[in-house]
């Protein structure tokens, strides 16, 4: 049976040391702000943004959400970016995704100053990630990261396979590993014979999409399995891995809800006090 890797109570354990930072920096006289760029009205979005927000004044971060409509002109986005990034008070700022249609998604994460790139997405810290400079790293990843350390799991030289190849889980997970010294190996949907892959996996973490898509079949007996998911699925959240045929098979497992879910908006309250640090240099 697989011990359950309780993300809940993980992540209150990084918001109380995020709050405890917030608290020195708030002696030194700055207070960490974070603005959320919400365009459109994508009823998930507006929901995990509305979290977002809670979450940050929680620890202290000071947090506003600016919302525009759905039609509103890229140039608009890119202009008020530019006066976010210019303004000394604002230490992180967040475009929520997915964008418009009509919007360039590269185009208006790479406008946001790098150094208050709290999602980790703008080119410069993507390259930053891959060469090991680690400045702004995706929330997503380094939760997952964040929980591994809190569990004490040592993955050096484990194989760690990960499904998934997308810029804002797959790819920085990957790196992540790599970095911890785990060999890696990433799956997705062109993948030959996964099962055969992903039954090697001392480590595997599925960042796929698609319910329950893990099942025990592709698991190798004493894994730790991270579960990335969050899928609707006749009104309930599910991962993507089919935990209860999983759960018995593995060592540790996440579950989904409470899972990575809640570090990744640890993380997202983390980096925001590290770009506050980084700015004014302490
Ligand atoms: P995505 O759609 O951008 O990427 C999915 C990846 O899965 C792709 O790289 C694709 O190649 C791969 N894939 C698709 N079908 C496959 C198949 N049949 N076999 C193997 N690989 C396949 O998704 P994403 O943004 O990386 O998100 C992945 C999941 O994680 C989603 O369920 C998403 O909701 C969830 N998510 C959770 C959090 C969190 O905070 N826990 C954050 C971000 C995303």
């Amino acid at each position: 049976m697989g011990t359950i890797i309780d993300g809940a109570y993980w992540a209150g354990v990084s918001r109380q040391e995020t709050a405890q930072k917030v608290q020195a920096l708030k002696e030194k006289g700055i207070t960490p702000r974070l603005v959320v760029l919400l365009i459109g009205d994508h009823p998930a979005s507006a929901s995990y943004v509305r979290g977002k927000e809670k979450a940050a004044w929680s620890v202290g971060i000071e947090s506003e959400i600016m919302r525009f409509p759905a039609e509103t002109d890229e140039q608009v986005i890119l202009d008020t970016l530019d006066q976010l990034n210019q303004d000394p008070h604002v230490h992180g700022i967040l475009v929520q995704l997915p964008l418009p249609a009509h919007m360039n998604e590269q185009r208006v994460v790479s406008r946001v100053s790098f150094e208050k790139d709290v999602d980790g997405f703008h080119e410069r810290n993507v390259g930053a990630l891959s060469i090991g400079t680690n400045r702004m790293v995706p929330c997503t990843p380094l939760g997952v990261m964040e929980l591994l350390r809190y569990e004490k799991i040592d993955i050096t030289g484990m194989h760690a396979v990960v499904i998934g190849r997308s810029n804002i889980v797959g790819k920085p997970m990957a790196n992540l590993l790599l970095q911890a010294n785990a060999t890696v190996t990433i799956c997705h949907s062109r993948t030959k014979d996964m099962r055969t892959l992903t039954r090697q996996a001392d480590l595997l973490v599925a960042a796929v999409g698609i319910p329950r898509f893990v099942t025990a079949p592709d698991v190798k007996e004493g894994a730790v399995i991270i579960d990335v998911g969050i899928n609707r699925v006749d009104g309930k959240i599910c991962g993507d891995v089919d935990f209860s045929s999983v759960e018995p098979v593995a060592s540790r497992i996440t579950p989904v809800p409470k899972g990575v879910g809640p570090m990744t908006i640890a993380m997202l309250l983390a980096n925001t006090v590290r770009a506050s640090q980084i700015q004014h240099r302490v």
